[in-house]
């Protein structure tokens, strides 16, 4: 029977008078570079300075009170309410050393949202409980309406039974003839009859089943009793690192008391790192996203290492790079040869070892030995022609 469930339930809530604010603050004795420097790591790089800039930081406690006022009694309960960082959390304040806050020490925020957050809470948790009660008064009451209605059934077949029997008994006089009885008897129906109106019984009936109603209301009433704002410090650090090439700057920050601790933004993926990386190039980057160039072993980042000898697909850095002057191919260092005559930078596929002096020369520079036949370096055969040269001047 929904509509009964309806009727005996009201629950007021929020009736707020001027509740109580309270300002605390959490003493926190620590040192935040020190709690820095726990919590990052640098692989290829050092600490050259850090700054710390402190911020107020706050969470907050509601303090229900939830009045339950059902047949006659009264149940109070106390319910507490934590927000923190925009969440409902399980509070505990025990563990920390709390102070009396100063007002002029802080401003405290606009807190509206939170308290709207820690309401729709608390009526999560006083539903059960409502449940738990309206059930109960239901059942009562259903079986209090039953009772009026059964006697009131009584009542009425009992006075059918007695208006039954009358007239029977009239029938009998009416043969018998009495008629002083009989007019009695009349008499007596028509009192029954006033005394017993079904209309005004009706009545009656539904006043009883109203009267428990009223007796099976649950009435709920929450008053919010407390604010309590809390407030601590957390800090915001500017980072800088080095290492023998360059220096950069990254942000990081600490909140002690939920031991968050965000630190370095990776350049390449954006993800935040707690092991920095610092790239040749002046590049912040995670693990993932660190490399070493194969060739001079610095680290990099993914997108400052993007070349690949194409000869032995190392991975090297820009200056381990050579594009060669005949092919264009990108080469690593052991793959480059500097050509001594041109000055020019070739790949090592591009030049031509010279079989008499076992360096590798520009091809096109190659000449035929009039001695051997065989093709020799410009400055192989260069040589060869001094000595001929002067071997002819010998010869005369
Ligand atoms: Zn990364
Ligand atoms: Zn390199
Ligand atoms: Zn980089
Ligand atoms: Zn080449
Ligand atoms: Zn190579
Ligand atoms: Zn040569």
């Amino acid at each position: 029977m929904p509509t009964i469930y309806i009727k005996i339930l009201t629950i007021n809530i929020f009736m707020e008078k001027s509740p109580e604010l309270k300002l605390l603050k959490i003493d926190i004795d620590i040192d935040p570079k020190e709690e820095f420097k726990k919590r990052m790591s640098f692989s290829d790089s050092q600490i050259k300075k850090i700054s710390v800039k402190e911020k107020k930081s706050f969470f907050y406690k509601f303090n229900f009170e939830s009045v339950f006022e059902y047949s006659g009694k009264k149940e109070i309960f106390e319910n507490e309410i934590y927000v923190f960082n925009g969440k409902i959390i399980e509070g505990n304040l025990n563990e920390y050393a709390l102070l009396d806050g100063n007002e002029k020490e802080v401003k405290i925020p606009d807190f509206e949202n939170y308290y709207f957050m820690a309401k729709k809470e608390l009526k999560k948790i006083i539903q059960e409980k409502t449940n738990q009660i309206t059930k109960k008064l239901s059942l009562e009451f259903e079986a209090k309406k039953s009772e009026i209605e059964e006697k009131f059934r009584n009542e009425t077949s009992e006075f059918r039974k007695s208006i039954k029997e009358i007239t029977d008994n009239l029938m009998a006089l009416a043969k018998e003839g009495n008629m002083k009885k009989i007019i009695e008897e009349k008499k007596l129906i028509e009192s029954l009859k006033k005394k017993f109106n079904f209309e005004d019984i009706e009545k009656d009936k539904t006043m009883e089943v109203e009267l428990e109603t009223q007796k099976h209301i649950l009435n709920v009433e929450n008053r919010l009793l407390r604010t309590t704002v809390i407030y601590y410090p957390s800090f915001n650090f500017i980072c800088e690192i080095n290492n023998m090439q360059v220096s950069k700057s990254f942000l990081a920050n600490f909140d002690p008391v939920s031991e968050e601790f965000q630190g370095a933004i990776c350049d390449n993926c954006s993800g935040q790192t707690k092991e920095v990386y610092l790239c040749m190039s002046g590049h912040i980057t995670c693990k993932k996203c660190s490399v070493k160039c194969d060739s001079c072993k610095k680290g990099f980042c993914k997108k400052c290492l993007k070349n690949t000898c194409e000869i032995c697909s190392k991975k090297i850095c820009k200056d381990c790079s050579t594009r060669c002057f005949r092919c264009s191919k990108v080469v690593c260092k052991s793959h480059t040869q500097k050509d001594k005559i041109t000055g020019f930078y070739y790949c090592t596929d591009c030049l031509k070892r010279c079989e008499r002096c076992s360096e590798l020369r520009d091809p096109y520079s190659f000449k035929v030995s009039k001695k051997t036949n065989a093709q020799i370096c410009e400055e192989c055969f260069r040589k060869e022609m001094q000595e001929k040269v002067l071997g002819g001047v010998f010869d005369e």
